[in-house]
């Protein structure tokens, strides 16, 4: 079923034009074509296409329907942030390398990423490192203090 399809009947006309009502909105998974029952009152579809449902109402129910909603995870909020950070990083690394004279390339054009300053001298560069620590994995050289 979709209901979002541009090039669906909105409108029904029944009883020789004397009864005007919303049409369903459901389409056939199998002919493709829109369902020709009525719609129910204030809703887009028909009983027979989930017209009378009113959603999940346990705790668990929710949690599915939510779930059910997300199909890559790709634009959560969890992960655009963590994209967001991730970039950040990546930036300031950019310019500590700049600032420890590592290289000499042409810098990354674009926008840069959300809450970015420039790291420009060599104490802003300590502080960066001083606030992101290495993600070294498990068992290799641990960071001496
Ligand atoms: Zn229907």
């Amino acid at each position: 079923m979709e209901y979002s399809s541009p090039n669906l009947t909105v409108n029904l006309s029944t009883a020789g034009g004397k009864i005007a009502c919303a049409r369903c909105a459901a389409k056939s998974k199998r002919t493709g074509n829109q369902c020709g029952k009525p719609a129910l009152n204030g809703k887009a579809v028909c009983q027979f296409h989930g017209g009378r449902s009113t959603g999940p109402k346990t705790e668990a129910g929710k949690a599915r329907q939510r779930a059910s909603v997300i199909t890559s995870g790709n634009y959560t909020k969890e992960s655009i942030e963590h994209r967001s950070r991730s970039a950040l990083r990546l930036a300031w690394l950019e310019d500590a390398m700049y600032v420890l004279k590592m290289t000499d390339a042409p810098r990354t054009r674009g926008p840069k990423p959300k809450g970015y300053k420039p790291l420009v001298t060599l104490e802003d560069v300590k502080g960066f490192i001083l606030d992101n620590p290495l993600n070294l994995p498990e068992g290799s050289v641990e960071h001496q203090n």
